[in-house]
């Protein structure tokens, strides 16, 4: 089912096509190709590939199932929906994949503090659970804004023996955290790894991100050919850095007969300018160390953006989904706050699954797309994780009192 060869590889200079690449201070840019070399000879040893094979199986629980949701599908109408169960991973989502194969990677370049970014913390918690399990030291950034947000996760991270080290400046939210990780990084590298949340950043981090998640889109190919006996017409995807979306569909992207498509944060609307589409309403910038397309006002300062979920709450896009859209294999979709809000809703009553905020953006899209096509058609949703996150969110806009009244 893991197939370890590296197909549709960027360039040496970590170009997909004209996007991406590695913009940094040049102080990282030799971490950075120590990295990527170390990258390259892990990936081909048979040692580390079994190691990492083994944790994702019984530390994370994978293969994570593929459920056909029946009930999902006779309420919207249409093609079969079947979910990829990433919300049944440990620790709640995908991004643990990319933590335990960047964890490794840490321990085998000998480092012995890793540091990370985070907005949501969820990838805070997951970085913090890998260094708990290989006993490293863990400095989490989280812009202060952002913690007073998602206080339960600052407690997990804590409490995993992370300290977390608020960020004040700009914003205080993520993009802020990264550059604020960064800038630690610059002075640490000798003995710090930097574990990268997204697939974005410089050169090597957005090939080395996708690679760890692609076992997502293999098993689920692997899955539905034997539940149902042929590809999904449609795969569906959130996107907020696209580390969930390159790994469900860089698997499909050479069956032609599969459509790919990524689904944004549209917040209050995309006319509103209060939402986080960087590629549906983007232009083509360098944002942390590459070229992408980000969401950023008329004199060139990145925007403030909102989403309903801070996941998927962020100016920029992996610059491998910029790439794969202006080639024209990339299909763009968006769901508001209040859609993504419903589809939470619908999915949880529905099936009992309560899903995350951001994999509900995915839901929305992934169900009115299923309502044009027929029942022998098939829909494929990555449900990126599990919504314990979001109780407090979703309580508020629902208008229910925190007693539970
Ligand atoms: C972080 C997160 C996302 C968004 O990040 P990507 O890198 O775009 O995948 C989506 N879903 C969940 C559950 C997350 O925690």
């Amino acid at each position: 089912m893991y197939k370890l060869d590296i197909t549709h590889a960027p360039d040496s200079g970590g170009h997909f096509g004209r996007f991406g690449g590695r913009f940094a201070a040049e102080t990282l840019m030799q971490p950075l190709k120590e990295i990527e070399t170390a990258f390259f000879e892990a990936w081909q040893d048979e040692a580390f590939q079994a190691e990492r094979l083994d944790l994702l199986k019984n530390y994370v629980g994978r293969a994570t199932p593929l459920y056909h949701a029946k009930q999902l599908t006779a309420a919207s109408g249409g093609a079969q929906i079947y979910l990829k169960r990433e919300d049944l991973t440990h620790t709640g989502a995908h991004k643990i994949n990319n933590t335990i194969g960047q964890g490794l990677l840490a321990r085998r370049m000998g480092k012995k503090r890793v540091i990370a970014e985070t907005g949501a913390g969820q990838h805070g918690v997951a970085t913090a659970t890998v260094a708990a399990l290989f006993g490293m030291h863990c400095d989490i950034y989280m812009g202060r804004e952002d913690m007073a947000r998602q206080m339960p996760n600052v407690l997990r991270m804590r409490l995993l023996g992370a300290n977390v080290i608020p960020v004040d400046s700009g914003t205080a939210t993520l993009k802020d955290a990264v550059n604020e990780a960064l800038r630690n990084w610059v002075a640490s590298c000798e003995d710090t790894f930097y574990i990268f949340g997204t697939a974005a950043g410089p050169h090597p981090y957005p090939l080395l991100v996708r690679q760890f998640h692609t076992v997502i889109g293999q098993e689920a190919r692997a899955q539905i050919l034997k539940q149902a006996g042929r590809l999904p017409d449609v795969a569906v995807a959130c996107v907020g850095g696209g580390s969930n979306a390159m790994g469900l569909l860089h698997p499909f992207r050479d069956d032609e007969s599969v459509r790919l498509v990524a689904v944004e944060a549209a917040g209050l609307g995309l006319d509103s300018g209060k939402h986080a589409a960087s590629l549906a309403a983007g232009k083509a910038g360098i944002l942390h160390g590459n070229l992408t397309f980000l969401l950023e006002d008329d004199e060139g300062q990145v925007q403030g953006t909102h989403s309903i979920s801070a996941g998927l709450d962020y100016p920029g896009v992996g610059p491998e989904l910029a790439y794969m859209l202006e080639q024209g294999r990339l299909e763009l979709d968006a769901a508001t706050d209040d859609e993504a809000l419903e589809a939470l809703q619908l999915l949880t009553r529905s099936e009992g699954i309560i899903p995350a905020l951001e994999s509900s953006h995915a839901i929305a899209a992934g169900v009115r797309i299923a309502k044009t096509m027929s029942a022998d058609q098939i829909v494929l949703i990555n449900l990126s994780g599990r919504g314990d996150k979001d109780m407090n969110t979703v309580f508020k806009h629902l208008g229910w009192m925190e007693d539970g009244s």
